[in-house]
C-alpha cells in the first residue's frame, strides 16, 4: 500500500465543502497557509491522547464545549475569557462530583466551518447559498457575502492563533490558578447556580488553605496554579486542514496543526469520503459524531479505518441522538465496540439531537431535553457495562438567550432578546453551570 499523503482526500467524494470559483486565489491562500507555523505541536496532541485514554478507562472525565461556530464579528478577548472561565467553573464542579480529573477541550480557536442541512436558503422569495461559517462565506443575506472567499481562511488562521495565544496565557499565566477560584465569579449573573458555585469555591479555598498550612509540596502547588486546556474543531474545510498539516520531526508522522483534536461531523463521516480519508492520516485525537443513522456496520468500518492499531485515546465517539432516542441507538453502537474489542472514548453531545423551532420562530434547545439526553446516555452506558466518558456542549460564557429553560428560565418570548449565535443555539453561562452541577450529581450517584 502506498503511504498516506495529506492531499489524498482530493481523490475522494466530498460533501459539505464550498466550490471555490477563483482557483488562483485559492492556490495562493493555500501556499501562504502552508508556509505559516502550525498552531499546535505534536507533543500536545499526544498528551491529549493520553488524557482521553484515561477518560476511556473511567479515570478522567471529558468536558468539551464552546460555540457552535466562532465568528469574526464576535471575536474578542472578553468572549474568549468568559467561555474559558465558565469551562473552568464547570470543570471544578465536575471534578468535585466525579472525584476524577476533568480534561478540558474548547470548541475554540478554529471552529469556523459549518455543515448545513440545505445548500441554499430562501428568505422572502430570495434564494441564496447557505452560510457555511466565517472561514468560508459571510453571514449577511447578500449575494456578495455568500460567495465562498479563500481569503477568509487567512483571517480564520489569524483569529485562531490569537485565540489560542490568549488561552495559553490564561492557562499558565495565573488566571487559572485554583487559589483564585473566587475571582472567577466576578461578573456572575445572580442565580441559584452562582450561589451554589460560591459555596463550592469556599470549600475549595478552605481545602487549599489547609493544604498550604500542612506544607503542600511544590509539585502539587504548581498543579493548582495552571491548567491544561486544549482546542478542537470540526475538520470540515479540508483545504485549510491540509495547508496546516505538518510532519512531526521527532516521529516522522503527520499532525493536523490546526488544533489539538479534530472531529468528523455526522454529515461527513462517509467511510469512503474525503473527511475520513484526511483524518485517517494524522496522529491527533479524532472525534466522530454518531447520530441516529450510524449503523453498527458503519461504526465498525470507521473504527477500523480511523484507528487500525486500536490505540487508546485516538478515537472519541460523540453520541448525539436526541432525548428519548438514546435507548434506541446507543446500545447497538456500544455492542459494535464491544464485539470488536475496540478502544474508544465515549462522550455525549446532547445539543444536536435536540434542536427545535420555537413558536417565536427561533432555533432553540430546551434545557430539559439536553439534561435528559445526558441522563439517558449515562443510564445506557451503565446498563451495557461501558464507560460514559464525558459531555460535549454548545455554550458560551455570555448571558445569551438561545436555549430555553434552566432555573433562571429563558422562555420562548425571551429568545429574541439576546440571540447572538452565528449558527446553533448555545447554553448561556448560568445554564452551563447548572448543567455541570446536575451532571456532577449523576457522576457522584
Ligand atoms: C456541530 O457540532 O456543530 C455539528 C454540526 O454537529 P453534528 O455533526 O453532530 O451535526
Ligand atoms: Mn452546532
Amino acid at each position: 500500500m502506498t503511504e498516506w499523503q495529506k492531499s489524498d482526500w482530493r481523490q475522494k467524494p466530498r460533501v459539505q465543502m464550498p466550490d471555490y470559483t477563483d482557483g488562483a486565489k485559492l492556490n495562493a491562500v493555500e501556499a501562504k497557509l502552508s508556509s505559516y507555523p502550525p498552531l499546535v505541536f505534536a507533543g500536545e496532541a499526544r498528551k491529549l491522547k493520553a488524557k482521553l485514554a484515561a477518560v476511556s478507562r473511567g479515570e478522567a472525565f471529558l468536558l468539551q464545549g464552546g460555540d457552535c461556530a466562532e465568528s469574526f464579528g464576535e471575536f474578542s478577548a472578553d468572549n474568549i475569557r468568559d467561555t474559558f472561565k465558565v469551562m473552568l467553573q464547570m470543570a471544578m464542579v465536575l471534578t468535585y462530583g466525579a472525584k476524577v480529573p476533568v480534561v478540558k477541550v474548547g470548541r475554540m480557536a478554529g471552529q469556523m466551518a459549518k455543515p448545513r442541512s440545505a445548500p441554499t436558503e430562501t428568505v422572502n422569495g430570495v434564494e441564496l447559498p447557505s452560510y457555511r461559517g466565517d472561514i468560508i462565506n459571510g453571514f449577511d443575506f447578500t449575494p456578495e457575502d455568500r460567495i465562498p472567499d479563500p481569503d477568509r481562511m487567512l483571517q480564520a488562521y489569524t483569529q485562531a492563533a490569537a485565540t489560542l495565544n490568549l488561552l495559553r496565557a490564561f492557562s499558565t499565566g495565573g488566571y487559572a490558578d485554583l487559589h483564585k477560584v473566587h475571582s472567577w465569579t466576578l461578573g456572575f449573573v445572580e442565580s441559584p447556580e452562582a450561589e451554589r458555585y460560591r459555596e463550592l469555591a469556599n470549600r475549595i479555598s478552605d481545602t487549599l488553605d489547609f493544604m498550604n498550612a500542612a506544607g503542600m509540596r511544590d509539585e502539587a502547588a504548581h498543579a493548582m496554579q495552571t491548567v491544561d486546556f486544549y482546542t478542537s474543531h470540526e475538520a470540515l474545510l479540508l483545504e485549510y486542514e491540509e495547508a496546516l498539516c505538518r510532519m512531526d520531526s521527532t516521529s516522522g508522522k503527520w499532525l493536523a496543526g490546526s488544533g489539538h483534536m479534530i472531529w468528523i461531523g455526522d454529515r461527513t463521516r462517509q467511510p469512503d469520503g474525503a473527511h475520513v480519508e484526511f483524518c485517517k492520516g494524522v496522529i491527533n485525537p479524532i472525534g466522530l459524531k454518531c447520530g441516529p443513522s450510524m449503523t453498527s456496520g458503519h461504526l465498525k468500518s470507521l473504527m477500523q479505518s480511523l484507528n487500525p492499531n486500536n490505540e487508546e485515546g485516538r478515537l472519541t465517539l460523540i453520541a448525539r441522538f436526541g432525548a428519548g432516542s438514546v435507548g434506541e441507538h446507543l446500545p447497538r453502537l456500544i455492542k459494535a465496540v464491544q464485539e470488536e474489542g475496540a478502544n474508544v472514548t465515549w462522550t455525549c453531545d446532547p445539543m444536536h439531537g435536540n434542536t427545535i423551532k420555537s413558536t417565536s420562530g427561533y432555533k432553540t434547545r430546551p434545557f430539559d431535553s439536553v439534561l435528559r439526553e445526558v441522563r439517558e446516555f449515562f443510564a445506557v452506558h451503565n446498563a451495557e457495562g461501558s464507560v460514559p466518558g464525558g459531555v460535549h456542549f454548545e455554550m458560551t460564557g455570555k448571558d445569551v438567550t438561545e436555549c430555553t429553560g434552566g432555573v433562571r428560565a429563558v422562555t420562548d418570548e425571551d429568545l429574541s432578546s439576546r440571540y447572538h449565535t452565528a449558527c446553533d443555539p448555545r447554553l448561556n453561562a448560568s445554564q452551563s453551570l447548572e448543567l455541570a452541577f446536575l451532571v456532577a450529581e449523576e457522576l457522584s450517584a
